[in-house]
């Protein structure tokens, strides 16, 4: 009988003590946005910097001048091209990719294609985004 006392005490303890180590409810991560990562930037100057991302335009360190964010875009003929990105923020607040100027030509939206300045075809990103490099490795480790 005294056992048995003993045994069902244990478990009150033992419960108690797994209700205070449960785990406190997730909080929900921080959303990584191109604040977090650092990009390749260029001015209309030729000046090239790295800087984290922002909305908006950034003015070059070194001539004042507006610079942009680049990357590359890759025509299966005519190779790599560098293009400029320009953020803006979401309707989430987080900053995005929302235009695109392949060399001096206009900014165009970055839900059309960018196409080759020299025959027009859509190209492929080249560059690996470093926003999708994020959440792979966000996701490898879970
Ligand atoms: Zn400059
Ligand atoms: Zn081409």
């Amino acid at each position: 009988m005294l056992s048995l006392v003993l045994a069902l005490s244990a478990s009150a303890v033992a419960f108690t003590a797994w209700r205070w180590w449960r785990p406190t409810p997730t909080v929900s991560a921080k959303i990584r946005s191109i604040k977090d990562v650092d990009l390749n930037w260029r001015c209309d100057a030729g000046h090239s910097f790295i800087a984290k991302g922002e909305a908006g335009d950034r003015q070059c360190g070194s001539c004042s001048q507006p610079a942009y964010a680049v990357t590359l875009f890759q025509c299966p003929q005519h190779g790599a091209t560098e293009v400029a990105a320009r953020f803006a923020a979401g309707a989430d607040g987080v900053p995005r990719v929302s235009q695109y100027r392949v060399h001096e030509g206009i900014w165009s939206p970055a839900t059309e294609s960018v196409r080759c300045p020299q025959c027009g075809a859509p190209m492929f990103r080249k560059q690996a985004d470093p926003l999708d490099a994020l959440s792979r490795g966000k996701k490898k480790g879970g």
